[in-house]
């Protein structure tokens, strides 16, 4: 029997939890897809490392093997790391009419972003929309825009031959004023490299423009290079966020990743072709998919959990059913309503609860409590967490005292835990949506 044990036990430790060289065979797969992605290698170097730390330790998934699990923990630090502040779309344009800022190398899709992101305002915001051309490097520039304008509906500000760029940024604000425009943007001319003439241009032009909106066109499938450019940029101008063309190219998108580690900038759109329409918001899933390039594995273990995680929930309501509602369902409980944002965000979420919360909260139930009754059950021994019947009033004088608290409150919680059992097995035999029901009557 003791070797069938130390068996089962083996195989517990090497399912249980992920080793160092799990996490580093897995991980050098990672790595390659990384830089086929076209992720810089400092950056895909200090992400490897990052997760790493992250994953070792961590336990695996029933029915997923280890691999499989780094493979899903690297997805999500791809996610968290692409993930910027708020949300990508929103752009600030309140307080008409509100100044937008293009910028960007040449050729790396402003005039076809500027045209684009007029498009989306005017059509799903419902924006006056004027789009002018500081372009005076390339007469043709000008007659783009002018052209795309023409084609969704939208007003260009008209050429005037022989203007800078600053003297057409003040012309584009005055009309826009007088035109009565909710915002107006600035495509202003590229170089292929960046340079001081290029940077000294932007820089007049954002300092009489005061734009709310600074924006980095950068070309998705130049990796590193679009990196540098990127920092030079937010350095010199002042980026508000990136937008990332060609992402309908054969490119896997790593220079997203390598954006975000090194800028900090969010990215804010990307463009998925040439067509006016061929704009979307940034979403961090779908582009952490495309740079790792394993998505079958991904869902593969959300699959696992989820059904894990159903299990567990079935069991648990099993037992409530027969009456077993111990310390551990308690805490779990306890920390569920932490999560959920305590007892206000709890009840709120329940018809009619908004009220009681309130009134608890002045009953001197909040969310404090939450945090000294899981130290109380944290303190007691595994034992005494499955049966707290077992405490004796030694036992929960040292509870007590080990959390810092009367004993009263520790009495307080265990009535908890038996009125919780109770209404749980009541809740069980009442079958699924029962309480809502009752709640709601
Ligand atoms: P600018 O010099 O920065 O103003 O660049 P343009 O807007 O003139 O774009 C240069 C070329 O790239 C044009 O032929 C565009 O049609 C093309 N382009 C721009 N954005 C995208 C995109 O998201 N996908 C693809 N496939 N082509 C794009
Ligand atoms: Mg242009």
């Amino acid at each position: 029997l003791s070797e069938r044990l130390s068996g089962v036990l083996d195989r517990l430790t090497r399912q249980g939890a992920l080793s160092e060289d799990d996490v580093k065979t897995a991980l050098r797969e990672v790595r390659v897809a990384l830089l086929e992605a076209d992720v810089s290698l400092p950056v895909a170097r200090e992400f490897i490392k990052k997760v790493q730390d992250q994953a070792t330790g961590q336990s695996v998934t029933k029915s997923v093997t280890p691999g499989q699990q780094v493979v899903k923990i690297v997805h999500d630090a791809l996610v968290d790391t692409l993930t910027g502040e708020g949300d990508p779309g929103a752009l600030k344009i309140d307080n008409p009419p509100a100044p937008i800022l293009m910028v960007g190398l040449q050729g790396s899709g402003k005039t076809t972003t500027t045209a684009k992101l007029a498009k989306r305002l005017k059509e799903r915001d419902g924006k006056r929309v004027l789009m002018a051309s500081l372009d005076v490097n390339r007469p043709a520039a000008m007659e783009q825009l002018e052209i795309l304008g023409r084609q969704i509906g939208v007003d260009t500000l008209p050429i005037v031959k022989g203007e800078d760029p600053v003297a057409i940024a003040k012309r584009a604000k005055t009309q826009a004023s007088l035109g009565g425009y909710d915002v107006y943007m600035l495509d202003t001319a590229g170089r292929l490299h960046i340079d001081q003439e290029l940077i000294a241009q932007a820089a007049a032009v954002r300092d009489v423009a005061n734009p709310r909106e600074t924006l980095l066109v950068v070309d998705g499938l130049t990796g590193q290079d679009a990196v540098n450019v990127a920092e030079e940029f937010d350095d010199k101008i002042g980026v508000s966020g990136v937008v990332l063309t060609r992402m309908d190219g054969d490119g896997r998108g790593g220079a997203a990743l390598s954006m975000r580690a090194v800028t900090g900038k969010p990215i804010r759109f990307v463009g998925l072709g040439e067509k006016m329409d061929a704009l979307e918001t940034f979403e961090p899933e779908r582009i952490a998919g495309r740079i790792l390039g394993m998505g079958d594995i991904v869902s593969l273990v959300e699959k696992a959990q989820e059904t894990i995680e159903a299990e567990q929930a079935e069991r648990m309501m099993k037992r409530f059913q027969k009456g077993q509602f111990n310390m551990n369902d308690l805490k779990m409980q306890l920390e569920q309503m932490q999560k959920m944002g305590g007892m206000e965000g709890v009840m709120g979420m329940m018809p009619g609860m908004g009220k009681m919360a309130k009134q608890m909260e002045t009953a001197g139930i909040d969310d404090k409590v939450l945090v000294r009754q899981i130290a109380l059950i944290q303190s007691m021994t595994k034992k005494e967490r499955a049966n707290p019947k077992l405490l004796q009033a030694s036992r929960k004088k040292r509870i007590a005292k080990g959390a810092g608290l009367e004993v009263s409150e520790l009495n307080k919680l265990l009535k908890m835990q038996r009125q919780m059992g109770d209404m749980m097995k009541k809740m069980g035999k009442m079958g699924k949506g029962g309480m809502l029901k009752q709640a709601m009557k």
